[in-house]
């Protein structure tokens, strides 16, 4: 009843067996044919050691480094294979090169830098999203083409790019135009720019609970705490749209590079942003920094660098699962890391869904939600070993794999510059309800009026309206 998309040859090599990595190896193992024996995982937790063990996974228990993964990685792909890297702390730029150099397919869901980068370096432009995304940009433009690499595919980054383009072409049937799939990246810009589109919302509100409350001194998300307190360290950025008149205070822009984004002196994770979501209607997300952010302003951008003809703004509007939000909360106001990390686990789940899809606005139906609305009980029947915030990942890696086997020679790609129906034809049927949500509401709306507020009311789409003070 599962499609088998393609036989992988040589070693398949999972780096990093944390939540999404124990809800990827599955998918390949339904999805895929290859040889069970030269399935390899790279962790360093002995926590994994008995799961790894019992499924008679084989288990290097290890933490790459800039002075190992060569050997290691090097010994393990001798006759080829793929490499999918699911870790924290292990630089994908670096891991990268080297297996498009040997020749070995590799996809990642984060540009992911060495341990220590995201706390230790001290210029917050080079902590940014758009620092880690450029390099891989340069390298892609150095050397062009070559043995695929698959950049940031997993479901933000990676999905909501799909998604986007999916929206795009919703919109267009819903305005009466035409609604025909452009051939290439410009075709693309001006469909978004001839929509009317400002900007785009990567709008999530995760509502998965458990039965028992959030204990003091733990860290509780859905996902990577350890990935998710990295992000919400980093500034927070955005994609910066030509329809801005505005600019924050403690706004930067870079000087090199795309220059499709900005970045504010603040951390990401305690700048509130006003957007909408079905389920809650109007809420407050984090401006926490992600790689889409930056790469879909970039790639729907008419024209080129600081001012283009036509850019939309995007950014992520975050509302964690709401022992996340306390847990943040706790650790913000502490100003100490909690000692204890927690990932909710699917069977201790109670209730709870992630909707995650973007936000088309500023066009002449307002405003355009377009995502998938998982429940963690339906996930329970699709996959096994994750809740439902994994299978959006993990599924989307699942049709990053297939895409790099169907195009072996693409280079280093992201997923704007992939084919978003087959992606999404193999991942949906992993997505539960895909939704496509109109709403008349705008940042303007539903605040509250008793204190004077910085804003625009003549445009209601501007950033600094959709910036909470
Ligand atoms: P996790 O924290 O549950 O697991 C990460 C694993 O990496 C851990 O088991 C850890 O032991 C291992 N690891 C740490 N250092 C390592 C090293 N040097 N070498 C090999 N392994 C190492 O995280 P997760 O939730 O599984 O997320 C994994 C990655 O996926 C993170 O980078 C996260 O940011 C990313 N992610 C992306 C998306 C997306 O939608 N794009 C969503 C969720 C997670």
């Amino acid at each position: 009843e599962h499609p088998v998309y393609g036989r992988i040859d040589g070693a398949i090599v999972i780096i990093g067996f944390g939540s999404i990595g124990k809800g990827t190896w599955p998918l390949i193992e339904r999805h895929f044919e290859y040889d069970a024996a030269r399935l390899v995982v790279i962790e360093p937790d002995p926590a994994q050691a008995n799961f790894l063990k019992q499924h008679r996974l084989n288990h290097m228990q290890l933490a790459l480094t800039p002075d190992n993964y060569r050997e290691v990685l090097g010994d393990l792909f001798k006759d080829g294979g793929f490499c999918v890297n699911l870790s924290v702390d292990t630089s994908s730029l670096d891991i990268m090169k080297f297996c498009r150099e040997i020749g070995v397919p590799y996809i990642d869901t984060v540009v992911e830098p060495w341990a220590g980068y995201y706390f230790d370096t001290r210029d917050n432009a080079e902590r940014t999203n758009y620092a880690l995304r450029q390099k891989v940009r340069d390298e892609k433009a150095a050397n062009p083409g070559g043995t695929t690499a698959v950049s940031c595919c997993g479901a933000n980054p990676g999905m909501v790019s799909w998604f986007v383009k999916e929206a795009l072409l919703t919109l267009a049937r819903d305005t009466g135009r035409d609604a025909t799939p452009p051939a290439d990246r410009e075709g693309w810009a001006r469909l978004m720019q001839s929509l009317g589109v400002k900007g785009v919302h990567i709008a999530e509100r995760d509502t998965q609970v458990r039965r028992e409350p959030k204990p003091r001194g733990t860290f509780v998300n859905t996902w990577s705490v350890e990935g998710f307190i990295a992000e919400g360290f980093q500034p927070a950025e955005l994609g910066w749209g030509t329809h801005e008149t505005w600019f924050p205070e403690n706004g930067y822009r870079p000087e090199t590079g795309c220059r499709a984004a900005i970045w504010l002196d603040r951390p990401g994770a305690i700048t509130r942003v006003h957007t909408w979501c079905p389920t809650p209607g109007p809420q407050f997300g984090f401006l926490v920094t992600h790689n889409e952010a930056v790469s879909i302003s970039d790639y729907y951008t008419v024209g080129a660098g600081a001012d283009p003809e036509y850019r939309p703004t995007c950014h992520y509007a975050y509302h964690p699962c709401d022992d996340a939000v306390l847990s943040l909360h706790e650790m913000f106001g502490s100003g100490r890391q909690q000692s204890v990390h927690h990932i909710l686990d699917v069977d201790e789940i109670v209730d709870g869904i992630d909707e995650l899809g973007v936000l088309l606005y500023g066009h002449e139906k307002n405003a355009l939600w377009f995502g998938s609305r998982l429940s963690n009980a339906e996930t329970k029947r699709l996959a096994p070993y994750q809740n439902a915030t994994g299978l959006q990942v993990t599924s989307a890696v699942l049709a990053g794999m297939v895409w790099a086997l169907e195009n072996p020679n693409a280079g280093i790609v992201e997923t704007d510059e992939m084919d978003h129906a087959r992606c999404l034809e193999v991942q949906r049927p992993y997505l539960g309800p895909v939704e496509a949500h109109y709403t008349d509401w705008t940042p303007l709306q539903d605040r509250w009026e008793h204190f004077p507020e910085d804003i625009d009311e003549s445009d209601p789409w501007q950033f600094r309206n959709v910036l909470a003070s």
